[in-house]
Parts: structure tokens; sequence; C-alpha cells
């Protein structure tokens, strides 16, 4: 494509908030890996936890790894969009530059729970998309959850009950997606993507490019 005819057709637009949520073990993970390996106009958000790194885990990649003190003092500074407990563990999105990144048209995926999105859709409802994976039974939930080595069976039981009050607030998101298999669900939550990237009232480039097609 000319590079006019590009530059042309690239329009400013906002950025998004793209949120994925599930219970544990319906897959969200796989779908946010598959969908930052294919778009690179999304970025994942990284949360900061004080939970312990799992083997394999990166500092600043899966997580920034904090003490309880360095928690506070980022709840003492306001820097966080939202933070919640989890498990017994604290868990938050820092602010950072996201507000800014956002007015770039830089995109963001975020992988946290429904208290986490209901607080982001608060501050900030025009940019955020809500998406809620579900498995597509309980039976294949537990046997995912099963497959993971690395959770003891107290903690595979409390992820089952945590994962039916997760499944209660399927009707506070914008999209249900059922996860049969993952390529099927992951092109439909690209598709979801890539429409709501198209929304007319984030596309703050049309006022110029209509008045300049008008004229
Ligand atoms: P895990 O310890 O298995 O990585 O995550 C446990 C739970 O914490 C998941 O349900 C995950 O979605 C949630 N979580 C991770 N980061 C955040 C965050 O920044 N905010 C909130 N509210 N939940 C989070």
């Amino acid at each position: 494509m000319a590079e006019s005819a590009s530059s042309q057709t690239a329009l400013a637009r906002r950025g998004l908030m793209f949120i994925l949520s599930s219970p544990s073990g319906a897959g969200k993970t796989t779908i946010s890996h598959m969908l930052l390996d294919a778009d690179p106009d999304i970025r994942l958000s990284v949360s900061v936890t004080t939970r312990p790194p799992r083997p394999g885990e990166i500092d600043g990649v899966h997580y920034y790894f904090v003490d309880e003190a360095e928690f506070d003092r980022l709840v003492e500074e306001d820097d966080f969009y939202e933070w919640a407990q989890v498990f017994g563990h604290r868990y938050g999105t820092p602010k950072g530059h996201i507000r800014a990144a956002l007015k770039e048209g830089q995109d963001f995926l975020f992988d946290i729970d429904w208290q986490g999105t209901q607080q982001l859709y608060q501050k900030d409802s025009q940019d955020v998309v809500r998406v809620f994976i579900l498995p597509p039974s309980i039976a294949e939930l537990e046997r995912r959850l099963r497959s993971r080595a690395t959770d003891e069976e107290s903690v595979v039981e409390a992820r089952m009950e945590r994962a039916r009050a997760e499944i209660s607030h399927w009707d506070a998101y914008d999209y249900v997606v059922i996860n049969e298999d993952a390529p099927g669900c992951f092109a439909k939550v690209r598709e979801i993507l890539n429409a709501e990237r198209m929304k007319r009232q984030r596309q703050t480039g049309l006022i110029p490019f209509v008045r300049e097609l008008m004229s």
C-alpha cells in the first residue's frame, strides 16, 4: 500500500482497555497469550502482586512481585487503578503510563477478575471492553484445573469454589465467549477486539477526516 494511502486510512483513535476475565482454568491465559502474539497493537498491563512467583514466572513479565510493605506504599501513593485481595494475596493494576498511552492509541489487555473489572469500569467506562470466558462445563473446568501440577488438592478445591463464584458475575460483562477450544475462542475474542477498535467514539480522527471529505 502506498504511504499516502496508509496515512490517510490510519486515523487517530483512542486506545482501549480490553478486559479478559474467567474462572481460573477456563483458558483466559492461553487466549491472552494468543492475542498478544498475534496482535502487535495490544500490550499486556502487568499487575503488581504480593504473591510469591510460581516456577518459571518472571518479575516484570508475568507480574511485578513486591512485598507487603511495597504494596502498602503503592496504595498510599494512589499508584493503583484498582487493587483486590485474591487467595490471601493482593493484586493491583498500576496506573503508571496507562492513561497517557490510551490517548496515544495504545491498547491494553487486562487479565483481571470481576472485582477489578468493576473498578476499572467505574473509573473509565468509555475505554473499557469487558469479555468473560466460560468453560464448556464444570467437569471440564475441574479437569483443566487438576492437570496443573503446581497446586495442592486444597488449592484446587478452593479454586473450584471460587470459579463458581466468579461465573456468577457473567452478566457484568459486555461479551461472553464459551471456550470449547482455544482456536475457536481466540477467533471470537479477536473479532470483538477488532470491532471495538472501529467504534465511532474511539476514532478521534474522524471529525477532521470527514470535514476533509466534505470540503
Ligand atoms: P494468579 O495468582 O493465579 O496469577 O491470579 C489469581 C487471580 O488474581 C486471578 O483471578 C487474576 O485474574 C487475579 N488478578 C491478577 N492481577 C490482578 C489485578 O491487577 N487486579 C485484580 N483485581 N485481580 C488480579
